[in-house]
């Protein structure tokens, strides 16, 4: 069923079959979404072949709030799936759900984006600065298929990031550009270029134009900016012609952007919606990222000027943390941050699903040696991720300090976003 969804370069027309049948699935066999119309009266509309654009939007929290057995299609066996965890990046952990074939499709569309960008041998090696990583400070080493992935923690001494990297030889550098730009730093002030890297393939954050600059001088190699999130995979790659220009992937969702009305625009900045084509396992159907951006009206051949002719986009924010400094100078980016205290605060059920003690939090930096974290934690779980935090920092520098505190909310800045990591700190930039 619903095979298309596997489709590689899909069209206009597949893309748009596609919505009205995941929207009829989703109303089939999801007991959440079939509650969810119900509640805003779509449900028969929906079975009537109601289109697909009269859905109403999805947010985070009711991803968060509805329990996962009600949300995965009613065949999916829990215990078979395979899942991913989003970082938090805007303070509400989310862990998605997939079947095998789904996973497949979703690595696959990760490293057809790299493709795009960069010719790169069939056999490929990448060192990934993620932010799924069982141990801190550590490095894990996977191999899929024809690839050959070494993650590192961001947080590893750079001399041990350095040493490994020369050791192992990648062809692709994955990462935010926040942990990629102190590696690069340090790869030009010790004058040791990695000679194997062929693209460096930013994600996560918002990619500076200087920071671009010193990937580009410190790898000697393309930098290409992939939008992604853990709900999709590759949600757009960034056009090789015009930086800050990206082209969505729609082979792997539908991207909406709207006002603040749910009204869809083009032409001026909205909020991003997505639908997850690929995964009906875990229907994610308008679902809102949080993310800011403008969609830009096609020329009048359909054609880019880098020759794509999917849709294009500007990426305007949603993504943009500050960094931790550490008492020895490091910096660390907010992505790493956000990870570990997600990572510290999640505990596994007997059932195999994860718990997350809390709900959202926001780490403000007030001194070099002293960090706020605000939460907003589950019922009754504040002590335990008062606890918990205390030692998740000391395990990022031993002199780091904090102090956390429970708050009832934390407020969403005036543009829409939210920041999880704010730096009080003067020159920090
Ligand atoms: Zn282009």
């Amino acid at each position: 069923m619903l095979v298309q969804r596997f489709q590689f370069n899909k069209s206009e027309r597949t893309v748009q079959k596609l919505l009205s049948r995941l929207t009829r699935s989703a109303a089939e066999n999801s007991l959440a979404y079939r509650q969810l119309l119900e509640t805003t009266g779509q449900l028969r509309n929906v079975e009537a072949g109601a289109s697909f654009e009269s859905l109403p939007l999805i947010q985070q929290a009711w991803l968060h709030d509805v329990p996962t057995e009600g949300l995965l299609h009613r065949r999916a066996n829990m215990g078979a799936l395979m899942h991913a965890k989003t970082s938090g990046s805007s303070g509400m952990p989310i862990t998605v759900y997939m079947k095998r074939s789904e996973a497949l499709f979703r690595s696959a569309q990760i490293a057809l984006g790299w493709r795009r960008a960069q010719r790169l041998p069939l056999n490929l090696r990448v060192a990934d600065f993620g932010t799924r990583l069982p141990p801190e400070n550590g490095t894990v080493h996977e191999r899929r298929g024809s690839f050959s992935i070494l993650r590192l923690s961001p947080l590893l001494p750079r001399t041990e990031q350095i040493g490994l990297l020369s050791r192992f030889n990648p062809h692709v550098i994955s990462g935010p550009p926040t942990s990629l730009d102190l590696l690069a730093e340090d790869l030009l002030s010790t004058r040791q270029p990695l000679r194997s890297i062929r693209l460096v393939a930013v994600r996560g954050e918002l990619l500076f134009p200087a920071v671009r600059a010193r990937l580009e001088r410190a790898f000697s190699c393309r930098v290409t900016d992939f939008y992604s999130c853990e709900e999709i995979g590759l949600v757009a790659d960034e056009c090789l012609e015009t930086h800050g220009i990206y082209h969505v992937n729609t082979d792997a969702c539908y991207l909406e952007t709207v006002d603040e009305e749910g009204q869809p625009l083009v032409g001026r900045e909205g909020r991003v919606v997505l639908t997850n084509l690929f995964n009906t396992t875990f229907p994610l159907l308008r679902y809102e990222i949080r993310d800011r951006a403008e969609r830009i009206p096609p020329r009048s051949d359909g054609v880019c000027a880098c020759g794509s002719r999917r849709p294009k986009m500007r990426l305007l924010s949603g993504r943009e943390d500050d960094c931790i400094r550490l008492p020895n100078g490091h910096r660390v980016s907010p992505r790493a941050i956000g990870a570990a205290v997600y990572r510290a605060s999640c505990v596994r059920q007997p059932d195999g699903s994860d718990r997350w003690l809390l709900r959202r939090f926001q780490v403000v930096q007030d001194a070099i040696d002293h960090v706020t974290i605000r939460v907003i934690p589950e019922s009754g779980a504040f002590e335990d991720v008062e606890r918990l935090m205390h030692s998740m920092l000391r395990t990022i520098h031993p002199d780091l300090h904090c102090d956390t505190i429970q708050v009832e909310a934390l407020p969403f800045e005036a543009s829409g976003k939210f920041k999880k990591v704010i730096s009080l700190l003067e020159e920090d930039g």
